[in-house]
């Protein structure tokens, strides 16, 4: 029994007394009376009033004979008129109300049918609207805030529930869509999507897509801005800002590399072209899979090609994710941990066992680590998932405990028999969502039953159902990580100094390892000592900052302040400043100046990254 989440919204949901897997409690939409095939979009980009305005026209198919009512998402949305047709007749006006809002679904839009049209099983709902000041999905970043400093730059972040903050739609990833977009620029900036972006697009301030393959509304995307474009193969090429374009080029040389092997190991690529879309710092994530345009945080750009496993993990979404995608976000660990887990596998090939090795026992601190701060009932894979905000839910559970299941799998089976059942897992499912239960008793009948003895299904349910992890579960071990830990305790011990171990040389992620294994007790001195023996306070490496700023604020380790806020400004990046800004208000002195530093860089967040540092900064605000 879960208790009534919905009671208090004012929405038309039920309140829900038994949890259903297969139904989605992030969205108003009733989709199993009417369903969203096909997107028009015609939208104007604003950037003066910072708003996205136009008509979005639904291609809708009744299911229900009986229903009359079509509902909606949207959140903050300004909708002037809704008008319905069929397929060849002229739009009539419709009847519309917009609900009352909940702080984290947003405002349910019902649409009457007229009474005309009531027998029609397709139809088609245009809406004209505009976007709201605060639309949760999109971000308008001043000229200052760019590379370039000259022009203005926008771009949208859809995923979890964010696409009904700019498009009224189902937005439930139960719903797959086709689109075609019409956007009106400024004739200087060039816009892209998630759809077929023409490298050779001349500016002209209006640019048109289409995207024929069916994709969940979260995998809608936009982005405006001074953007240029760089090949790197025959299907593969970046976008960015020009001032960041040969870096970025650089940084991704071998995108088309991971691009032929992933589909040599997965099955087709059947999206098209692969690009990337380089974006200003204040993109808050590492990357979003958006079909065909990957967008990308520039704290990639580490010179080296060290930080390149996000670029696996999103070209791998290609299959898990955006080929077949989890029912609701209660699912997500099908798209994450299925992604973790393709992404370490496409690592071993392009840059052998050792650093995928590295990479996943770094995965595997911060899942013990997230263990020690997540309730029990949110330690399983797929716990029942009735309320709250599923931008809370995509954490390391899903990621890295995923990843380890599938692991758990390939080590039970080996790796052949493993990867035939993954092959027609997304061939089988291509173009569909899926629940957890679906993907359990497929992988019962298909792999569990046909090769029995060696993994039970009650030994899977233990994963998707229960806190923390198997006694049996694989632990990540890399060798290079345990010299690592070895040399720092080592020389905390005077048994061997700084210049004797080469941490230049190392890859990051033994960087990463040696800051983390250092002991609690290191004095101001020996801090100072590594700082300067290391520059880690200087580092280009955005992981490397990330994890000595931390220790730096865990430790009240002054001296690195100022250098530590430098890290806060240059970077946008969640995963990068919230820790930072959390280890500081944690540190029993701290948590003030957490906050002036936040005041000061906070113009400069995305609202995500902006919510998730509250949590630490103002708690019980979010
Ligand atoms: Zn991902």
């Amino acid at each position: 029994m879960i208790a009534i989440a919905f009671l208090a919204t004012g929405c038309s949901k039920e309140p829900v007394e038994v949890y259903d897997p297969a139904h989605d409690y992030f969205s108003f939409a009733n989709t199993e009376q009417f369903i969203t095939r096909h997107l028009e979009l015609d939208l104007t980009v604003d950037f003066d009033k910072e708003q996205l305005r136009g008509s979005a026209i639904l291609h809708m198919e009744r299911l229900d004979p009986l229903a009359t009512e079509i509902i909606l998402d949207s959140r903050g949305l300004d909708i002037s008129g809704v008008s319905i047709s069929l397929a060849d007749s002229p739009m009539v006006p419709a009847e519309f109300q917009v609900g009352e809002e909940d702080p984290v679904l947003g405002s349910p839009v019902t649409i009457e049918l007229p009474a005309d049209l009531e027998i029609a099983s397709s139809f088609m709902v245009r809406l004209e609207y505009a976007t709201g000041p605060d639309a949760s999905a999109l971000q308008w970043l001043p000229p200052e805030l760019t590379a370039g400093g000259k022009q203005p730059f926008m771009f949208t972040q859809s995923q979890a529930i964010h696409a009904r903050s700019w498009v009224p739609l189902q937005d439930t990833p139960a719903v797959r869509i086709t689109y075609k977009a019409v956007i009106h620029t400024p004739s200087n900036l060039l816009a892209v999507m998630s759809a077929n972006n023409n490298p050779l697009t001349p500016r002209s301030g209006e640019y048109e897509f289409e995207m024929p393959q069916p994709i969940p509304s979260y995998l809608l995307a936009l982005a405006v801005g001074n953007i240029f474009f760089a090949p790197l193969g025959e299907q593969t090429g970046v976008y960015t800002e020009p001032e960041v374009l040969d870096a970025s080029a650089f940084e991704f040389a071998n995108t088309q590399d991971m691009l032929d092997t992933a589909a040599e190991m997965f099955g087709p690529y059947q999206w098209g072209r692969y690009d990337l879309l380089v974006l200003p710092p204040s993109f808050p994530y590492g990357g979003m899979e958006n079909p065909r345009l990957s967008f990308i945080t520039p704290s990639l750009l580490a010179g080296d090609h060290s930080l390149v496993s996000v670029i696996a993990h999103e070209l791998a979404h290609s299959w898990s994710g955006n080929l077949v995608t989890n029912r609701t976000w209660r699912d997500g660990w099908l798209n994450e941990g299925m992604t973790n887990y393709l992404e370490s596998r496409l690592m071993e090939v392009l840059y052998g066992k050792e650093r995928v090795d590295e990479e996943n026992v770094l995965g595997y601190k911060e899942l013990l680590l997230n263990f020690d701060r997540i309730i029990p009932e949110r330690q399983a894979l797929a716990p029942p998932f009735p309320s709250g905000d599923p931008d809370d839910f995509q954490g390391t559970i899903h990621y890295h405990k995923g990843q380890l299941l599938l692991q758990y799998l390939e080590n039970g089976f080996g790796r052949e028999i493993f990867d035939e059942f993954l092959a027609s897992y997304f061939d089988d499912f291509a173009f569909q969502t899926i629940t957890t239960e679906r993907f359990l008793d497929y992988l019962d009948e298909n792999l569990l039953k046909v090769h029995e003895g060696k993994i039970s299904r009650e030994q899977v349910e233990q994963w998707l159902y229960k806190p923390g992890l198997p006694d049996d579960a694989p632990k990540p071990h890399s060798e290079s990580l345990d010299r690592a830990a070895a040399l720092a305790i080592a020389w905390t011990q005077g048994e061997v100094q700084l210049d004797e171990i080469p941490v230049a040389e190392w890859s990051p992620q033994a960087a990463v390892h040696f800051i983390n294994s250092l002991p609690a007790s290191l004095s101001e001195e020996q801090l100072n000592e590594l700082d300067s023996a290391y520059g880690f306070s200087d580092t280009r490496n955005a992981e490397i900052g990330r994890t000595w700023f931390i220790q730096v604020a865990e430790r009240q380790h002054r001296p690195a302040y100022e250098k530590l806020e430098q890290h806060l400004n240059r970077y946008g990046r969640t995963r990068l400043v919230a820790p930072v800004y959390r280890a500081l208000a944690e540190n029993g002195s701290d948590l003030e100046l957490a906050r002036e530093m936040f005041t000061n860089a906070r113009a400069s967040y995305h609202p995500i990254t902006i919510a998730k540092i509250n949590t630490f900064l103002l708690p019980g605000t979010e």
